[in-house]
Order: structure tokens, then sequence, then C-alpha cells
């Protein structure tokens, strides 16, 4: 997918000027935390669940080689194929070559994530294949010809009005009806797909996780399409990035806890499938060739690097429904695969920092996410680290870099930074005269066109701290 993430603050302006977006935000946000809310009561302890997961990822990430090897040799034994892709172009054309020796037609895909970053569909449609996704919120998205704004809710930015005008255009070519009702328009795509699913050649997914210990594919789904693009075509390929390794069959069911809960509130998702090789003698479904293609695509600089924690990622979203600006904007103004803070730390990993400069500022730092996150990902440490690194490059504004220097030199020295900001704060009171509130700043000028700076407090903390000391000696 082509990044759009060096528009970001064009994008994000877009986005807040949208009112079908920001109704679709609205509703979405209070959803997803609610039900987390709601699942996360039912166990005690999940903060030693979410231990465990970071132990197990971590440990899967220590040994990514091992594990990887393993998971070639156990899949191979099953009769699967395991192909190794080091970049984008790489695994597509492995995926282009299979369906082109089986004569496939016709793909029916569920959700890939990963499939988003290599632009799967594009490489398709490129070489002739008819490409149907098969998730209804791909589905939506893939005829409003659009990328997915949510990771595990692709068109969780759409209402039920714009659906239903899709559905009319392209299942009736009628335009101007009033909106139906949810049940019917599941029911409808349910129709379109169902044919879709049987006449397919190749099926395509991604992956939740790789077991090293078995050659098993574990695919999580709440529609069950997955399983079906799995079992219902000749040929099965799998695409999955090297980080969803784990390394045994007891390492996935702490996960799969953390997983259901996290992304939607649920105990478990409706379908949880292990996939181990094409189908056996005397079995009646499930593919005749079965691919597995594993893609780095930058994942093992990030192992060897910095930003290794981001490598924990499981792709649950929570994240995204509990960021402030992820829903002020929703996922498409990120301009890329990932959105929110997992995709503020991702994107400029993936496509440069330069190609990116707003994302990891496109933050308040209020730890919501690192709090939430299932695998104890530190997203505002990350996202401040990738702040630095744009100083060091100098592609921070020159304004900002002024600015930078300018507090570090004051806040080396204690009495004058006390001092100023004892100025600082008499000279707001000034400004804000008597509203309570600083309608116009210099230098702040982008803050302050939107909103007011509320009237600072009379006493600065220090000295409020000094007094408060003074009184109760320690
Ligand atoms: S960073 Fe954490 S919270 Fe965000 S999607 Fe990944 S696992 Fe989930």
């Amino acid at each position: 997918m082509k990044s759009t993430a060096h528009h970001f603050k064009a994008n994000a302006r877009a986005a807040l000027l949208d009112e079908p977006l920001q109704q679709a935000l609205h509703k979405m946000q209070r959803g997803f935390v609610d039900k987390r809310a709601a699942a996360l009561r039912e166990i005690p302890d999940f903060d030693a669940l979410r231990e465990q997961g970071k132990r197990i990822k971590d440990h899967a990430l220590a040994h990514l080689d091992v594990y990887l090897e393993r998971f070639d040799e156990a899949l191979t034994a099953q009769g699967g194929h395991v192909h190794w892709a080091l970049d984008a172009d790489a695994a597509t054309e492995i995926i282009l070559d299979i369906c082109r020796r089986n004569g496939a037609r016709r793909v029916i895909k569920s959700k890939t994530m990963v499939g988003e970053e290599i632009d799967l569909n594009t490489a398709l449609a490129s070489a002739g294949l008819e490409t149907i996704e098969s998730d209804l919120g791909e589905y939506i998205i893939q005829l409003a010809n659009e990328p997915p704004s949510h990771i595990i809710a692709p068109a969780v930015h759409k209402t039920r009005a714009t659906i239903s005008s899709l559905f009319d255009l392209h299942h009736h070519q009628r335009k101007g009806q009033p909106p139906r009702a949810v049940g019917e328009l599941v029911n409808e795509a349910r129709g379109v797909l169902r044919e879709k699913f049987l006449t397919a050649d190749v099926g395509i997914s991604g992956a939740n996780f790789l077991i090293a210990e078995t050659g098993t594919v574990v695919l999580v789904t709440n529609e069950g399409n997955a399983d079906l693009s799995a079992t219902l075509p000749r040929v099965h390929i799998v695409i999955a990035g090297i980080d969803k390794i784990v390394a045994s069959l007891a390492d996935v069911t702490p996960l799969l806890r953390l997983l259901g809960r996290s992304a939607t509130g649920q105990a478990m998702s409706a379908y949880t499938t292990f996939i181990t090789g094409p189908r056996r003698a005397g079995e009646r479904d499930g593919p005749v060739h079965y691919h597995v293609v594993l893609l780095d695509n930058g994942r093992t600089r990030m192992l060897g690097g910095e930003f290794r924690a981001m490598l924990r990622c499981i792709r649950c979203g929570a994240c995204l429904n509990h960021c402030p600006v992820y829903s002020a904007i929703g996922g498409h103004a990120y301009g890329w695969v990932y959105p929110g803070p997992m995709g503020s730390v991702l994107t400029p990993l993936f496509v440069g920092l330069q190609a990116s400069v707003d994302l990891p500022n496109a933050c308040t730092l209020n730890g919501r996410c690192e709090a939430v996150c299932p695998v104890k990902i530190p997203l505002p440490e990350l996202l401040r680290r990738l702040r630095d690194l744009q100083l060091e490059q100098r592609l921070t504004s020159r304004t900002g870099r002024w600015a930078l220097r300018a507090w570090g030199w004051l806040a080396r020295r204690p009495r004058l930074y006390h001092a100023s900001t004892r100025l600082g704060v008499r000279l707001l009171r000034v400004f804000s005269g008597k509203r309570g509130a600083v309608r116009r700043m210099p230098l702040a000028g982008g803050w302050t066109a939107s909103r007011d700076l509320p009237l600072p407090a009379a006493e600065t903390f220090q000295t409020a701290w000094r007094r408060h000391t003074a009184k109760s000696p320690p």
C-alpha cells in the first residue's frame, strides 16, 4: 500500500471535518473500550497474564532463528510448503507464482494486515486474478475502494447508510434507496460471498500465530470466513510476518486469552482454527496444496535494534481503541497500513522516518496505549525515541530544534528555570485578562487557533512544593 503518511496533518484536518466519519468513530469507541473493561473484570489478575504474554513473545523473539526453522521442518513433514520472503516484492512474486502454477483465476482472501503491507491485492489484480475479500469489513471497503481504517474492524469508519448505498450500487445497480437493517445487509453479503467461496481456486489468509513445535497456523476470526477461505479452495496460501512465531502449543493459550479480551472484549473469538498442513489421505475437506509464506520485510532489522519490543505486537487493536488521537481522526489519516499508536511506531520503521515525520508526534503521551497493551509494549517510550531520532536526523523544524535547545539550556540551570517559569505564569495571567483563558499566544498559534489555554495557577509547582516541604519537613 502506497504511504500518504507524509500528508498526516492534511489527512487529519480532513478527517476532523468528515461528519459521517465522526459519527462512526463516536459509536465505535465506547463499544470496544467498555467491552474490554467488562471482559477484564472476569480475570482477577489480568496483569499477570499480560506479563506471561510478554515473556512468551520475548522468548520466541530471542530464539527466532531456531523457532522459524523448527516451524519449517514441522510443517514440511506434514506435507506443507514453506517459502521465505525477504521483502514485499519477493512475497508477492511467490504468491503469484503459486497461483500461476495452479491455473488460478479467482482468489478468495480473508483479512491479512501483512497482505496490506505488501499490497497484495494490487499485485493479484495486475496479474489478472479476480480477488474477493471475504471478511465483511474488508468486503465493504473493497467495494468502496478504500484501505482498512482499523486493524481488526477495517470498515469501522462506515455507517449503516453508506454500507447500504454501497451494496445497492454494487449488488443491484441502483441508487437513492433508504438504508436497510444490519441483518439484511449481512445476509446479502453472505449470499454474494458464498458463491465466491465455492468457486475460488486459491484461498489466501494471514495468521495470528505460527506454532514452531507443530508447524501449525492459528487463525482467529468472528465470521468463519478465514476457515472457508482455508478449507474450500484446492490451494491455501498463508502469508505471515516472521514475528508471529511462538515456541509451542502451550504458549498459544495465554496469547489467545489476551487477544480476544483485548480486541473485542470476548473471552474467545467465535472461530479459533488450528491448521497443520494440507488435506490428508481419506479426509474430505481441506486444501490439496498448502503454502506458508514467511515475510521479513524489515522485521529482522527491528529485531536487532532498539524497537524490538514492537515485534511483540499481537495486532489486537486495543491501543487504537484507547487512543484520543485515533478516536478523533480514525485510521486513514495515518496514511499507511497500521494506524493509531502501534502504527505511529511501525510506519516510520517500515516506510522511513522522513516519509512519516508527523506520526511520532501524533500522540499526547498519556500512556493509555501502554496500559492496555496485552504484551506490555512501551509505546510512549518508543514514540519518544523516534522523536529523538527525528531531532538527531534534523527532521524536526528549525523552530522546534531552537525551542528544544533553549529549553535544554534553561532546564540545566534550575534557579533561572524556576525564575522564568514564575515570570511565564505571571505573563500568561496578564495575557488572559479577565477571560480566565489565553486566546492567543506567541509561538503557540497552532494550539490557540482552535482552543483556549486555561488560566495557569497563580503559584508554580516548585513554589507550592517548597511551601509544602517547609511546613512538613521529611
Ligand atoms: S501494540 Fe499492543 S495494544 Fe496495540 S495492537 Fe499491538 S498488541 Fe495490541
